[in-house]
């Protein structure tokens, strides 16, 4: 029989054993320096050697120092380079590198944000966002935020609570009784609303197919005359950022017809709510400070580290309602308790990085960063039409949507640019015609970081 305190010896060494600490950061510091000359998709070599991975679960414990090697040689190469601004993929944003010495911090800390009472740190820093994150987007005061995984989780959250206030207006309690023979509640919708938000319908017994489609103009933005009449028992989903085209929707037309019906409006924001944080940009978003919830990626636009959502809403007790847990362990206190706005109830202190963030960048950093975005999305849009790229956007925000002479030329020069590693794209469809969708989101996406990257582009096109 092995010493039953073996494991616990070697644990507590670790702790007071800097070396550990020390190659890690090493091995991270080398992995930044590095990410910019890196090539954006890895190479087949790195993908192949992913295979090392592929062991029997280790019968015992593997020493420290070599679990680490193993992780930086086979992970670290088969990365992309999200960090090095020039991956332009789905919308991803890069963490700031002091944001990652507070993450190890944080990481030492292993909080559970559950409660107050489970961690006093995470609790008063996620309260603390919540006063700066209203104030940076402009939102009522008195809303709350509710720390979570990413927008797909954080618009669930406002729809959740959303169902729950307008059955509870009409007499109907949906914790206790569901929605089996509840009164029906109408969803109205933009025509193109994001994949999440159906996710969003569909996992909370609304359904994808029965919402009421408002029609779209060639931006995809809500055609305002064309939403039909509202009523206190519907929802009413807008948009902050179109993902092909980062169009905005007419969010005064739809607050003042949903204020008058008594409608409840969701924003999805993931990543176009930041432009309330610019005062440049703010006229985008001019009227969503009306909505009644948002949601909202602080791993997108304000390149936050990943794994940091955001749900907003005007009605604490409707989202308290709607995530309502209990059990004699749990103690809620006067202080913040997270796990009151979200669905989890373990969570990690994700407000910790969001507050390293925002500490970092301040009011006028985070501004920068947002103007800094759209000014490389409209270099690219500009370069590229100057190379004689057909630019399908009117590029009001962070995204760019590029297309060739035709369908089979697009898709060609689309692979040879990802294969090329300069930089990364991704492939989409915009009103029937295919395109190379180019999304300008890290903080570290220099001016010529686009001028290589149009480069890249036209001699893809070849
Ligand atoms: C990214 C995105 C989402 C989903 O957010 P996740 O953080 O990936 O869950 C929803 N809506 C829009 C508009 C997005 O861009």
């Amino acid at each position: 029989m092995p010493d039953r305190n073996t494991l616990q010896q070697q644990m507590f060494a670790s702790a007071t054993d800097r070396r550990l600490f020390e190659l890690a950061q090493a091995q991270a510091c080398e992995y930044m320096a590095g990410v910019r000359a890196q090539r954006v998709f890895p190479t087949e070599a790195a993908l192949a050697g992913l295979a090392g991975f592929d062991e029997a679960l280790p019968d015992g414990p593997c020493e420290p120092a070599a679990m680490l090697r193993q992780l930086h040689e086979l992970g670290s190469p088969a990365t992309t380079a999200s960090t090095g601004g020039r991956y332009f993929g789905l919308v991803v944003g890069s963490v700031f590198p002091p944001v990652v010495a507070a993450k190890w911090l944080a990481d030492a800390w292993d909080q559970c944000a559950a409660l107050h009472a489970s961690s006093p740190v995470s609790s008063k820093l996620e309260a603390v966002c919540q006063g700066w994150l209203l104030d940076l987007l402009g939102l009522p005061a008195g809303c709350v935020a509710g720390f979570v995984g990413g927008t797909s989780t954080a618009t669930a959250v406002g729809l959740a609570a959303a169902r729950h206030e307008l059955l509870r207006r009409q007499g109907w309690d949906v914790n206790a009784d569901g929605l089996f023979g509840a009164p029906p509640i109408r969803v109205v919708i933009g025509a193109e609303a994001h994949g999440t938000v159906f996710k969003a319908l569909a996992l909370l017994g609304l359904g994808r197919d029965r919402v009421e489609k408002v029609p779209v103009d060639g931006q995809g933005r809500m055609i305002a005359s064309a939403i039909p009449a509202l009523d206190d028992r519907t929802l009413v989903f807008a948009q902050a950022g179109n993902v092909n085209t980062g169009a905005f929707d007419p969010f005064e037309a739809i607050c003042d017809q949903a204020a008058a019906a008594g409608a409840w409006v969701h924003v999805d924001g993931a990543f176009g709510l930041w432009a309330a944080a610019s005062p440049r940009l703010r006229h985008l978003v001019r009227g969503m400070e009306r909505a009644d919830s948002w949601s909202v990626d602080a791993h997108k636009t304000l390149n936050a580290p990943y794994d940091c959502g955001i749900v907003l809403c005007r009605h604490p007790e409707a989202t308290v309602a709607a995530m309502q847990n209990t059990g004699a362990y749990i103690v809620y206190g006067e202080k913040r308790d997270g796990m009151l706005y979200t669905p989890e109830m373990s969570r990690r202190g994700r407000g910790t990085e969001l507050w390293a963030t925002l500490k970092t960048l301040g009011r006028s950093g985070t501004a920068e960063l947002v103007e800094g975005l759209c000014e490389r999305a409209r270099q690219a849009s500009a370069l590229l039409k100057k190379a004689g790229f057909r630019v399908l956007n009117e590029v009001v925000f962070n995204q760019v949507l590029v297309a060739c002479a035709g369908k089979e030329q697009t898709l060609a020069t689309l692979g040879r640019l990802q294969d090329s590693g300069e930089c990364w794209c991704g492939v989409s469809s915009w009103q029937g015609e295919t395109v190379i969708r180019l999304s300008v989101c890290s903080w570290a996406t220099t001016p010529e970081d686009i001028d290589r990257t149009v480069a890249a582009f036209i001699k893809a096109r070849r």
